[in-house]
This record gives structure tokens, sequence and C-alpha cells, in this order.
């Protein structure tokens, strides 16, 4: 789920952020990063993708004792998680994840264990705007906003950042640990029988309320508030509930790269997986590298490759009917970002940020360049699901055009700034092929366990397998889950393969 920086500013406002620091969930085991502890012989351990799910299991396995080789498919390290820095000044922008929130322990804690600086990102005496139903409106500190269209008493009492803890608040007080053995708890699990609209609706949201946290990052999850789980919708306010949020300086792509120099020559850049083989004694993956197919063997394999990805790729003998079901169905958000560079940074004039939410064809807005300095600054769209798609189709002329002609209904004098931009589609890249998951409804109960279950001795990470979806905790907790895994798994009896 993530940037998010639009979401995850939008959360951290909420005033439940602070009374939920309290009960933010602590993520089991965390306290074992960095210090796994051999069991059995050391195995030799494939490792497919070198994202920060990959690269965290590897570094995990390597510094534990094990033979590790990871295949990735790109040039360099971190998948979605990627530096852009085409602009001018030495301005950059992130094309996937921006920030990070405290409570995401293993984000957290792998940047401080390797040393890299991390600033908040924010910047005071700055308000945000919205677009919606025809009306700009600001939005300032705590979230108080004059909002032109009918809200029940309390939704204009809770603000706009109120809303979600408004609805969802109680239940957000019952997530708990989402890593614990039977999670979720008894009483939260109806909530993935319906949509997060539909839970929002039965406890009495206005149509206002609804346009207002449809227009917020939660509508950029999947297909809207009415296409993901209302569990999801709890989970995702809940695990990112803290004020402020870090950015790493310099670029997030210098987290992959740390654990890049750490794993060293085990990363295979170019090296495309195309067919996984196991029997009771091991597994060959078969990958295409500079133009020649190759094959390597391990005891196991940590598949870290995303669902859209791992779909078309060979796999002997087929996987259980329950995890090629979780294959097919757990879907990526389809997201696009478009960034433009301005010569002044005119909204800051204007006393905003240059975060927007929006019912309008861009949804969100935010400026990546928020905490860089200099007299020029990016303005960046976000947008998911069927917007995305369509923002997706048109050629980077049209996109830029249509996308700042959106813009100049929340931001004036944009125009005559303008320099240059470019964009990320992310369903259209080729390694990723989406943005990130979105649980639907049934399927964080009927589906993810499936997903994060190995088959044989083929284990299972990336965020897809996280309750922190959309994070880099996601990946960097389901690497360190998986690895824990293969581990223990390494002194255990014969594997039976079907
Ligand atoms: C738009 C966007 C905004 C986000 N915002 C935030 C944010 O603000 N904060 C935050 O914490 N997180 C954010 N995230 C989420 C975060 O970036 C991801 O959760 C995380 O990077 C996923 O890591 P992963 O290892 O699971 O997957 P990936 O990073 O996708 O890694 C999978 C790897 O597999 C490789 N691969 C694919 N196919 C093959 C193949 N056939 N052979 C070999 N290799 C292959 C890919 O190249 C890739 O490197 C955001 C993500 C996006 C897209």
């Amino acid at each position: 789920m993530s940037d998010s920086i639009n979401r995850r500013r939008f959360i951290r406002d909420t005033a439940l952020g602070v009374a939920g620091l309290a009960l933010a969930p602590r993520i089991a085991r965390a306290q074992k990063r960095g210090r796994l502890k051999l069991e059995g012989p050391p195995q030799n351990i494939v490792i497919l993708g070198g994202g920060l799910a990959g690269l965290a299991a590897g570094y995990e396995l390597k510094q534990a004792g094990h033979t590790i080789t990871i295949l990735e498919a790109r040039k360099q390290p971190g998948g979605r998680v990627r530096t852009l820095r085409n602009f001018s000044d030495g301005l950059y922008v992130e094309a996937g994840a921006q920030a990070f929130p405290q409570e995401h322990e293993f984000t957290l804690g792998y940047a401080v264990d390797f040393g890299l600086s991390l600033q908040p990102s924010l910047k005071f005496g700055l308000e945000s705007v919205a677009h919606i139903r025809g009306s700009r409106f600001r939005i300032g500190a705590g979230g108080v906003a004059e909002v032109p269209f009918p809200l029940r008493a309390s939704e204009r009492q809770a603000g706009i950042f109120g809303l979600p803890s408004l609805y969802l608040g109680d239940f957000m007080n019952q997530v708990g640990n989402p890593r614990r053995a039977n999670w979720p708890p008894e009483e939260l699990r109806p909530l993935d029988e319906i949509s997060l609209e539909q839970l929002l609706r039965d406890l009495g949201a206005s149509d206002g309320a609804i346009d207002i946290l449809a227009a917020s990052q939660l509508g950029v999850l999947g297909f809207g508030l009415d296409s993901i789980s209302a569990l999801d919708g709890v989970v995702t306010e809940k695990i990112a509930t803290t004020l402020v949020f870090y950015e790493i300086a310099g670029g997030n792509d210098l987290l992959p790269k740390a654990f890049k120099q750490r794993v060293k020559k085990a990363f295979k850049k170019k090296a495309i997986v195309q067919r996984i083989e196991q029997d009771e004694t091991g597994v060959t993956v078969i990958y295409e590298r500079k133009g020649v197919i190759e094959r390597i063997t391990a005891d196991r394999v940590i598949c870290t490759l995303p669902f859209p990805i791992l779909k078309e790729i060979e796999v002997i003998p087929t996987f259980s009917e329950e995890k090629q079901r979780a294959i097919e169905e757990i879907k990526l958000t389809p997201i696009t970002r478009t960034y433009m560079q301005f010569r002044t940074r005119v909204w800051e004039q204007d006393r905003l940020t240059g975060d927007g939410i929006t019912d309008l064809s861009i949804q969100n807005t935010y400026s990546p360049t928020l905490i860089q300095g200099g007299r020029r600054g990016v303005l960046a769209s976000y947008t998911g699901g069927q917007r995305a798609l369509d923002l997706g189709d048109m050629s980077e002329n049209e996109r830029q055009q249509h996308v700042r002609r959106e813009m100049g209904k929340l931001f004036g004098g944009l125009d005559s700034e303008y320099e240059m931009g470019m964009s990320q589609i992310w369903h259209k890249d080729k390694w990723a092929k989406g943005g990130f998951t979105y649980f639907e409804p049934g399927q964080i109960t009927g589906l993810l366990p499936a997903a994060q279950h190995p088959e044989g001795r083929i284990h299972f990470a990336g965020e897809h397998t996280s309750l922190w979806h959309g994070w880099m905790n996601g990946a960097l907790e389901s690497g360190n889950r998986a690895a824990e895994e293969v581990n223990e798994a390494g002194s255990a009896e014969a594997i039976r393969v079907r």
C-alpha cells in the first residue's frame, strides 16, 4: 500500500494517531533481525527476486551461515524501491516507497543498522488541499476544514483526518499483532466478509464522509473502497498511526543498495527466472542471463516474485490448488505516478505542502521534494485503480498536459513555472506488473494463509504475503519470516513433494 505519502500523511495526522501509539502492534520476532542462529547444517538457498523481501531473507540467511544466491531480473537491487534522479539541481523522487512511520520496526531497524540517515518528511506551517464534488477547500492542521457539502455533526467535529478513527477506531484497537498465530481475532473476522464501503455505510457514515475517505489515500488502494476488504481497511489504518514519517536522506534506494553491499556476489543481476522444478532432494531454478539459459540447484528456494509474475512461470510439479488460487486471485493495485518539475514551488508560496486529496482523475497529489532544499520543486499525482489504468494508457505528453490541467484545480500558477516531467506506471513495469497488493473481501482469511505457506522446498515472501502489504516493512517482515522458516526447516526430515 503505499506512497502513500498522502495516505501516510492523512493517517499520521488522525486524532487516533497519538492515542494509537501505545497500541501499535509489536512485530513478533523483530528482535531476531540480524540474529538468526544456524539450525541444522548450512543449506544452499536460492532466492527469487532482489527486492527488499529477497534481500532481507538473503542477508539474514547469509549472516546465519547459509550459502545464498539471489536471482534478480533488473540491473539494480530494490525492485519497487527505486529513486529517480532525473531532475535538476540534484532533486530526486521515489518511483515507489516514499516514507515510513517509526513503528515499522524492520524498515527503521535496518536503516539504523546500516547507518543510513533519516529525515522526517514534514514541513511546518503548510496546509493540504482537497477537491471533492466540484469544490476546492483547504485542510488545516489537525484536519480542520470548511467542507462545502453535507456531513454529520460528529464527522465535522472529527475533521478530515479524524474520519477513519471515528468509524474504524474501535476495530483498530482490536487489531493486535497480525503475526500472532490465529490472527485475526474472532471479533474482526466478519470484517473480511464485507467491503470497506459497506462497513462504513453500516456504521452510519454519510455520503459526504465516504466521498472524503474515497478521495484520500485509502481510495487509492485497489479499485476504491468497495473493492477492498473492510478488514484490510482497518489494518491499513492501524499499522501506520504515528505522527512522524521518515525518508532515507539521499533516496530510499540506499536501503537496498546497503543490503546488496552486504550480500556481495550472491546478488546476480539480470537473471530472469523462467522455471522452477522440485523433488524430494532439491529445487532447480532455470533462468536466463545475458541470453544464456542457466540452472542452479538448491536445498530450498525463497520465492519473492510478485504473484502476477509468478503466475506466468512454469512450476514442476504444479503447486497445490490453494496456493494456485492465491497466486491467481491476490492482485496488485494498478498505480500511475506523474512527476512534474517546476522552476519555483508556487504551491508553497500559497502555504501548501502539495498534498491534495481529490475525486478528480488524478486522485492524490504530493510533493516528493518537500524536504529537499532549493527553489525548484516537483509535484506528483498519485493515482490507483481504474484511473491509473486510464492515465497509464495516455502518451507521456498527453498525460503531462492532463495532469497539469487537473492539478491546476488545486494549485495556482503552475503553467508558467512548468519545466519537464516523467511518469512511473507500475502496472506496465514488466518486473512488477502492479503497484502493491490489496485484499478483496474474503482474501485475508481465505487466501493469505495459503499465499504464505511453503510448498515442499519452496518458501514464499514479498509484500503480498504480509499484512504490511504496500509497505517496505511488509517486504522486510516477510523476508525475515521466510528466512526463519528455511533455517528451522533445515534440521527437519525428508520433504514430501506432490
Ligand atoms: C507506488 C508505490 C508507493 C509505495 N509507497 C510506500 C511508502 O511510502 N512506504 C513504504 O514503506 N512502502 C511503500 N511502497 C511499498 C514497497 O515499495 C513495497 O512493499 C516493497 O518494496 C515490495 O518489496 P518486495 O521485495 O516484496 O517486491 P519487489 O520490490 O517487487 O521485489 C521483487 C523483485 O523480483 C524481481 N523479479 C520480477 N520478476 C522476476 C523474474 N522473472 N526473475 C527474477 N527476478 C524477478 C523484480 O525485479 C523485483 O526486484 C510503495 C510501493 C509502490 C509501488
